[in-house]
Protein backbone atom coordinates (compact mmCIF):
# COMPACT_ATOMS: atom_id res chain seq x y z
CA UNK A 1 0.00 0.00 0.00
CA UNK A 2 1.01 3.56 -0.57
CA UNK A 3 -0.03 6.78 0.50
CA UNK A 4 -1.26 7.46 -2.72
CA UNK A 5 -4.76 9.07 -2.62
CA UNK A 6 -5.31 10.78 -6.24
CA UNK A 7 -5.28 8.79 -9.62
CA UNK A 8 -5.43 9.41 -12.82
CA UNK A 9 -9.00 8.22 -14.42
CA UNK A 10 -9.47 5.43 -16.12
CA UNK A 11 -10.28 7.78 -19.28
CA UNK A 12 -6.96 9.02 -19.25
CA UNK A 13 -4.82 5.27 -18.44
CA UNK A 14 -6.76 4.09 -21.11
CA UNK A 15 -5.37 6.37 -23.81
CA UNK A 16 -2.41 6.03 -22.12
CA UNK A 17 -2.35 2.23 -22.63
CA UNK A 18 -3.66 2.83 -26.22
CA UNK A 19 -0.75 4.98 -26.96
CA UNK A 20 -2.79 7.82 -27.72
CA UNK A 21 -1.64 10.05 -24.93
CA UNK A 22 0.25 13.18 -25.98
CA UNK A 23 3.57 12.91 -25.12
CA UNK A 24 3.54 15.50 -21.68
CA UNK A 25 0.69 13.87 -20.75
CA UNK A 26 2.46 10.50 -21.33
CA UNK A 27 5.22 11.44 -19.20
CA UNK A 28 3.15 12.57 -16.37
CA UNK A 29 1.75 8.97 -16.71
CA UNK A 30 4.90 7.32 -16.53
CA UNK A 31 5.80 9.55 -13.38
CA UNK A 32 2.87 8.77 -11.39
CA UNK A 33 3.09 4.70 -12.41
CA UNK A 34 6.58 4.90 -11.03
CA UNK A 35 4.89 5.60 -7.71
CA UNK A 36 2.08 3.73 -7.73
CA UNK A 37 1.64 -0.08 -7.86
CA UNK A 38 -2.13 0.32 -8.01
CA UNK A 39 -2.16 2.29 -10.95
CA UNK A 40 0.33 -0.21 -12.56
CA UNK A 41 -1.91 -3.25 -12.13
CA UNK A 42 -4.35 -0.89 -13.86
CA UNK A 43 -2.55 -0.29 -16.93
CA UNK A 44 -1.58 -3.90 -17.38
CA UNK A 45 -5.71 -4.97 -17.48
CA UNK A 46 -5.99 -2.49 -19.31
CA UNK A 47 -3.40 -3.19 -22.19
CA UNK A 48 -4.73 -6.70 -21.82
CA UNK A 49 -7.76 -5.56 -22.80
CA UNK A 50 -6.55 -4.02 -25.97
CA UNK A 51 -4.51 -6.78 -27.00
CA UNK A 52 -7.67 -9.24 -26.74
CA UNK A 53 -10.13 -6.43 -28.98
CA UNK A 54 -7.35 -6.63 -31.24
CA UNK A 55 -6.94 -9.77 -31.67
CA UNK A 56 -10.75 -10.33 -32.24
CA UNK A 57 -10.82 -7.43 -34.75
CA UNK A 58 -12.42 -8.39 -37.86
CA UNK A 59 -11.01 -7.63 -41.26
CA UNK A 60 -7.30 -8.09 -42.75
CA UNK A 61 -6.51 -11.96 -41.34
CA UNK A 62 -3.27 -11.13 -38.94
CA UNK A 63 -0.25 -12.49 -40.49
CA UNK A 64 1.90 -15.69 -38.75
CA UNK A 65 3.85 -13.43 -36.76
CA UNK A 66 1.53 -10.96 -35.65
CA UNK A 67 -1.04 -13.53 -34.35
CA UNK A 68 2.14 -15.45 -33.08
CA UNK A 69 2.68 -11.92 -30.98
CA UNK A 70 -0.86 -12.18 -29.81
CA UNK A 71 -0.55 -15.16 -29.04
CA UNK A 72 2.76 -14.31 -26.78
CA UNK A 73 0.94 -11.81 -24.98
CA UNK A 74 -2.08 -12.93 -24.18
CA UNK A 75 -0.72 -16.30 -22.47
CA UNK A 76 1.41 -14.66 -20.74
CA UNK A 77 0.71 -15.76 -17.31
CA UNK A 78 3.50 -14.38 -15.10
CA UNK A 79 3.38 -11.22 -16.91
CA UNK A 80 5.13 -8.23 -15.12
CA UNK A 81 2.47 -6.40 -14.45
CA UNK A 82 4.31 -2.44 -14.79
CA UNK A 83 4.95 -1.79 -18.30
CA UNK A 84 8.30 -1.13 -18.20
CA UNK A 85 10.74 -3.19 -15.81
CA UNK A 86 12.73 -0.86 -14.77
CA UNK A 87 10.62 0.50 -12.19
CA UNK A 88 11.73 -2.03 -9.82
CA UNK A 89 15.22 -0.68 -9.81
CA UNK A 90 16.48 1.78 -6.47
CA UNK A 91 17.13 5.27 -7.48
CA UNK A 92 20.68 5.19 -8.97
CA UNK A 93 23.24 8.16 -9.41
CA UNK A 94 22.61 8.12 -13.36
CA UNK A 95 18.84 9.05 -12.32
CA UNK A 96 18.64 12.35 -13.35
CA UNK A 97 18.08 15.27 -10.46
CA UNK A 98 17.00 18.40 -9.99
CA UNK A 99 18.45 21.06 -7.64
CA UNK A 100 16.29 23.94 -6.44
CA UNK A 101 16.93 26.03 -3.26
CA UNK A 102 20.12 24.22 -2.69
CA UNK A 103 18.15 20.64 -2.22
CA UNK A 104 19.01 18.12 -4.80
CA UNK A 105 15.58 16.13 -5.54
CA UNK A 106 15.92 13.04 -7.64
CA UNK A 107 13.67 12.99 -10.31
CA UNK A 108 11.17 10.03 -11.90
CA UNK A 109 13.28 7.70 -14.46
CA UNK A 110 10.27 9.11 -16.88
CA UNK A 111 12.60 11.57 -17.57
CA UNK A 112 16.06 10.21 -18.22
CA UNK A 113 15.03 11.20 -21.86
CA UNK A 114 13.82 14.39 -21.40
CA UNK A 115 16.65 15.82 -18.51
CA UNK A 116 18.04 18.55 -21.43
CA UNK A 117 14.85 19.86 -22.09
CA UNK A 118 14.29 21.08 -18.15
CA UNK A 119 15.02 24.62 -18.56
CA UNK A 120 16.35 27.29 -15.40
CA UNK A 121 14.65 27.86 -12.58
CA UNK A 122 12.75 31.21 -12.68
CA UNK A 123 11.30 33.01 -9.64
CA UNK A 124 7.31 33.94 -9.30
CA UNK A 125 5.50 35.77 -6.91
CA UNK A 126 4.76 34.17 -4.02
CA UNK A 127 8.08 32.31 -3.38
CA UNK A 128 7.29 29.96 -5.77
CA UNK A 129 9.89 28.73 -8.41
CA UNK A 130 9.37 27.78 -12.10
CA UNK A 131 11.31 25.46 -14.44
CA UNK A 132 9.99 24.70 -18.06
CA UNK A 133 10.42 21.72 -19.20
CA UNK A 134 10.25 21.78 -23.64
CA UNK A 135 8.23 19.09 -24.53
CA UNK A 136 6.47 20.27 -27.38
CA UNK A 137 2.59 20.24 -28.28
CA UNK A 138 -0.22 22.64 -26.65
CA UNK A 139 0.27 22.41 -23.28
CA UNK A 140 2.97 23.89 -20.59
CA UNK A 141 4.54 21.77 -18.34
CA UNK A 142 6.24 22.98 -15.42
CA UNK A 143 8.35 21.72 -12.84
CA UNK A 144 6.98 24.25 -10.02
CA UNK A 145 8.58 24.69 -6.43
CA UNK A 146 6.66 26.16 -3.45
CA UNK A 147 9.17 26.91 -0.34
CA UNK A 148 8.05 26.26 2.86
CA UNK A 149 5.46 28.29 3.91
CA UNK A 150 4.54 29.96 0.53
CA UNK A 151 1.18 29.98 -1.12
CA UNK A 152 0.07 30.55 -5.34
CA UNK A 153 -2.72 32.51 -4.83
CA UNK A 154 -6.44 31.79 -4.86
CA UNK A 155 -7.51 30.82 -8.67
CA UNK A 156 -9.51 29.06 -11.31
CA UNK A 157 -8.22 27.43 -14.67
CA UNK A 158 -9.49 28.24 -17.67
CA UNK A 159 -8.96 24.21 -18.44
CA UNK A 160 -7.20 21.85 -17.67
CA UNK A 161 -4.76 21.91 -14.59
CA UNK A 162 -2.45 18.65 -13.84
CA UNK A 163 -0.40 18.15 -10.74
CA UNK A 164 1.73 15.49 -9.35
CA UNK A 165 3.43 15.82 -6.39
CA UNK A 166 6.87 14.48 -6.58
CA UNK A 167 8.71 15.30 -3.15
CA UNK A 168 7.21 16.65 0.02
CA UNK A 169 3.17 18.17 -0.02
CA UNK A 170 1.07 20.98 -0.16
CA UNK A 171 -2.39 21.66 1.03
CA UNK A 172 -5.38 23.39 -0.63
CA UNK A 173 -8.69 24.37 0.81
CA UNK A 174 -9.98 20.68 0.25
CA UNK A 175 -6.66 18.00 0.97
CA UNK A 176 -3.07 17.51 1.71
CA UNK A 177 -1.68 16.17 -1.46
CA UNK A 178 1.58 14.01 -1.41
CA UNK A 179 4.23 11.76 -3.14
CA UNK A 180 2.09 10.83 -6.07
CA UNK A 181 -0.38 12.10 -5.94
CA UNK A 182 -1.92 12.87 -9.37
CA UNK A 183 -4.57 15.97 -9.13
CA UNK A 184 -6.64 17.23 -11.81
CA UNK A 185 -8.14 20.43 -12.14
CA UNK A 186 -10.19 22.08 -14.24
CA UNK A 187 -12.24 25.47 -14.59
CA UNK A 188 -15.27 24.34 -12.18
CA UNK A 189 -12.54 24.41 -9.12
CA UNK A 190 -11.18 27.24 -7.13
CA UNK A 191 -8.26 26.50 -5.20
CA UNK A 192 -5.07 28.17 -3.19
CA UNK A 193 -2.54 25.58 -3.44
CA UNK A 194 0.26 26.11 0.04
CA UNK A 195 2.88 24.72 1.94
CA UNK A 196 3.02 24.48 5.63
CA UNK A 197 5.94 25.80 7.61
CA UNK A 198 8.94 23.76 7.78
CA UNK A 199 7.39 21.47 4.74
CA UNK A 200 8.41 22.46 1.03
CA UNK A 201 6.85 20.78 -2.31
CA UNK A 202 8.27 19.49 -5.69
CA UNK A 203 5.48 19.41 -8.53
CA UNK A 204 5.23 18.71 -12.25
CA UNK A 205 2.15 20.15 -13.49
CA UNK A 206 0.67 20.19 -16.87
CA UNK A 207 -1.52 23.46 -18.47
CA UNK A 208 -3.30 23.40 -20.68
CA UNK A 209 -4.39 27.30 -20.54
CA UNK A 210 -3.16 30.01 -18.38
CA UNK A 211 -4.47 30.03 -14.80
CA UNK A 212 -6.96 32.94 -13.78
CA UNK A 213 -6.59 34.80 -10.21
CA UNK A 214 -10.04 35.42 -8.15
CA UNK A 215 -9.19 37.03 -5.12
CA UNK A 216 -8.60 40.32 -4.14
CA UNK A 217 -5.22 41.74 -5.28
CA UNK A 218 -4.09 38.70 -6.56
CA UNK A 219 -6.37 39.53 -9.14
CA UNK A 220 -3.95 41.96 -10.12
CA UNK A 221 -1.59 39.01 -11.73
CA UNK A 222 -4.02 38.20 -14.23
CA UNK A 223 -1.91 40.19 -16.51
CA UNK A 224 1.34 38.11 -15.25
CA UNK A 225 -0.78 34.65 -15.34
CA UNK A 226 0.87 34.07 -18.49
CA UNK A 227 4.32 33.47 -16.41
CA UNK A 228 2.64 30.01 -14.97
CA UNK A 229 2.01 29.11 -18.62
CA UNK A 230 4.93 29.14 -20.82
ZN1 LIG B 1 -2.29 5.67 -9.20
Amino acid sequence: MTDIRFHPNTDILACYANGTLDPAASILINAHLELCPHCRQHVAQLEDHEAQSLARMPGEPMTDVLSAMMQHILTQTDRDTTPFAAHREPVSASNPTLTVNGKVFPLPRAFKAHADQIGPWTRLPGHLKRAHVATGGESQMNFIYMDCDSALPQHTHQGQEITLVLAGEFVDENNTYLPGDFIVRTPAHTHTPKTRPGMDCLCLTLLDAPLHFTSGLATLLNPFSQLFFR
